[in-house]
């Protein structure tokens, strides 16, 4: 396997093999089978970088559940501008019911503690955030997310829904910015 990609101006390196990640999404589609048995959570895909690891974790969450989707942004290039902007509502009722955030990656937390004021005011039972990538050397919110697959140094990464400048995203691995 080629260890290292060009994407754009940039060289990255293997980081994460794909199998890596296959057991980890596996492994946290059990834990939430478990908590959330009869509950019928929706799940709540953040695009576009969730779309991968929430396609894969929702093959193994075999129970009553919902999906729906939003879209966010707060990442141009490599680094966060600080600022979220939402680009698509929430198109469900989520009142009185159980709500998993689905995210590929928390960095700052500014992107689920902005997704997370909107949801409040929607009257959910609960939210939890269930993300596949945790850099807690970046993050400045007050509450780690529950779930969580792997927990990263605070450098960039791409692959397995993450891009580069829209890049990148359609890899199976997940490979990290080379220095
Ligand atoms: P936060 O708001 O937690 O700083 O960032 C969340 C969003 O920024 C993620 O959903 C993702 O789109 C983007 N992001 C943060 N870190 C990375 C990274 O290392 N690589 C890529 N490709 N996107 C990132």
């Amino acid at each position: 396997m080629d260890q290292n990609i060009q994407i754009h101006d940039k060289l990255f390196k293997l980081f994460i093999p794909s199998e890596y990640i296959q057991d980890e999404v596996q492994s946290i589609a059990d834990k939430l089978m478990v908590d959330y048995a009869d509950k019928n959570p929706i799940f709540l895909v953040v695009l576009n970088g969730a779309f991968m690891f929430a396609a894969d974790l929702l093959k193994h969450y075999t129970d009553s559940c919902d999906i729906t989707f939003t879209k966010l942004s707060s990442y141009v290039g490599t680094t966060s501008v600080g600022k979220v902007t939402k680009q698509m509502d929430i198109l469900i009722n989520v009142s009185n019911r159980h709500v998993i955030i689905v995210e590929d990656i928390v960095d700052t937390g500014l992107t689920i503690e902005a997704l997370k004021l909107n949801l409040f005011e929607l009257n959910p039972a609960s939210v939890e955030i269930c993300t596949l990538l945790f850099k807690p050397e970046a993050f400045k919110g007050t509450e780690s997310p529950k779930y969580q697959g792997f927990v990263i140094p605070n450098k960039f990464v791409l692959g397995y829904g993450l891009d580069y400048d829209e890049r990148g995203r359609n890899l199976k691995d997940l490979y990290q910015l080379k220095e």
